[in-house]
């Protein structure tokens, strides 16, 4: 599954306008990632201006 550091975040949105199938959202400026929607195709893990989308399993 992704996950995301919540506490260095921007909130910047990169991640959730490239994730093909919206399973990223900001709410309250905090990023939340659906893992039942993510296809892990990690595109998020390249698109973040931080680095901080990343795989564990
Ligand atoms: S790995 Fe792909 S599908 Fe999953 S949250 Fe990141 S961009 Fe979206
Ligand atoms: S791209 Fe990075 S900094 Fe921007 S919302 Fe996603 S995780 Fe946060």
């Amino acid at each position: 599954m992704i996950e995301i550091d919540k506490e260095k975040c921007a909130a910047c949105c990169g991640c959730v306008d490239h994730c093909p199938v919206a399973a990223i959202s900001v709410i309250d400026d905090e990023v939340v990632v659906d893992s039942d929607i993510c296809m892990e195709c990690l595109i998020c893990t390249k698109v973040c201006p931080l680095g901080l989308p990343h795989w564990v399993d």
